[in-house]
């Protein structure tokens, strides 16, 4: 007899009826964990598509943007490029070739857990090495990073409002509905909350980026300590902020956060307050976040679509419409922020 491998829904329900609800911040990790390992998730065919799946001129900017602060920082030897989260090796593949025009060839190292894009970058990049966290990075050179929509795919915890009280939000399964739903713990939250908690409603939410601070400051230690510089960019906020951030999407349609863990992409908005002060209180120095449109601008968008269009005749009008789509207000140009860490003693990047 062959009995069929539990399904990750069928998992989380049995884990709650053996062991009581479970956080927001559980459900979040097991779902995304399952949901990349089982699928590449990128494209018009999957369910979302990223700033580099749009267009080249994505990663040669953000590559570009590094290598110019790794040149007028003194060319430091050994340089390491690092990569949170690299989906299909895009970005890496567009940023490595305009860094060679830079004369700048970093060792490349990717931070992925996910076997099935694990796969897809090793076809377009055979030489990267790959790790499960950034704990393995080597620690002998300086650190190139770039992490694109890495930090809303990690774990937030939700405290909830509750009266005059903050609980955990947590998740519980409703047997006759057949369905899981968020609902507030019985676990009071006590410190660690910032002080717009103070002036919240009933029914406020607030998120902590639990995993994604933890990273933040592991990597900007390693930074501090190694030298080089990061650009993270992601949707987000300069927090702190009130509310429910938590979205999942599917077939590049939103659904129902809680209804089909695993298949759906969750994310929340990124906290680039919490995110910088991580890299602050490591001793680097941190620009922006400023919006992605005025960002990409800077670096030279709109002179790089023009290029391409010249020689690509056939491609003009697709180079716009993706030149429009990454920088304007009512496309990714707004929503989207970037932030750049660098050694005190590195150069500021340009774009800030
Ligand atoms: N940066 C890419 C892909 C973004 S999707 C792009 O812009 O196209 C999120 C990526 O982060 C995927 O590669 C996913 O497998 C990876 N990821 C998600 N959670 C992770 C974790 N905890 N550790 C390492 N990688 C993770």
């Amino acid at each position: 007899m062959s009995a069929e491998p539990l399904t990750l829904a069928e998992r989380l329900s049995r884990q709650i009826a053996a062991g009581g609800p479970i956080s927001v911040a559980h459900f979040m990790a097991e779902a995304n964990q399952h949901y990349y390992a089982t699928r590449d998730p990128l494209g018009a065919g999957g369910d979302f598509t990223t700033a580099p799946e749009i267009s080249q001129m994505f990663g040669e900017l953000v590559g570009l943007c590094l290598a110019d602060v790794w040149m007028r920082s003194g060319r430091k030897p050994g340089p390491l490029y690092a990569e949170l989260g690299p989906g299909r090796g895009t970005l890496a593949a567009d940023a490595l070739r305009a860094m060679e025009s830079a004369a700048l060839a970093p060792r490349v190292h990717f931070v992925e857990t996910s076997p099935t894009l694990r796969e897809r970058q090793r076809a377009l990049l055979p030489h990267v090495t790959h790790h499960d966290s950034i704990d393995s990075l080597p620690d002998d050179g300086p650190l190139l990073v770039i992490a694109n929509e890495f930090f809303d795919a990690l774990p937030v915890r939700q405290c909830i409002r509750v009266g005059e009280e903050w609980r955990e939000r947590v998740v519980i399964r409703r047997e006759e509905e057949g369905r899981f739903v968020a609902v507030p713990g019985y676990r009071r939250i006590e410190s660690g909350l910032p002080p717009i908690a103070a002036q919240a409603q009933d029914g406020a939410i607030i998120e902590t980026p639990i995993v994604g601070a933890g990273i933040a400051y592991a990597l900007a230690q390693r930074i501090a300590k190694q030298g080089g510089a990061a650009i993270i960019i992601d949707y987000g906020y300069a927090g702190p902020l009130l509310g429910d951030t938590l979205q999942a999407v599917k077939a590049h349609e939103f659904a129902d956060p809680f209804a089909d863990p695993g298949e759906v992409d969750l994310t929340t908005h990124v906290d680039f307050t919490i995110i910088g002060n991580m890299a602050r209180q490591a001793g680097l120095r941190v620009s922006g976040p400023v919006d992605q449109g005025p960002y990409l601008r800077d670096l030279g968008i709109d002179a790089r679509a023009e290029q391409l269009a010249r020689t690509h005749p056939a491609r003009a009008a697709e180079v716009e419409a993706a030149r429009a789509r990454l920088t304007s207000a009512d496309a990714m140009g707004s929503l989207f922020k970037a932030m750049a860490w660098v050694h005190p003693d590195w150069a500021d990047p340009a774009g800030f």
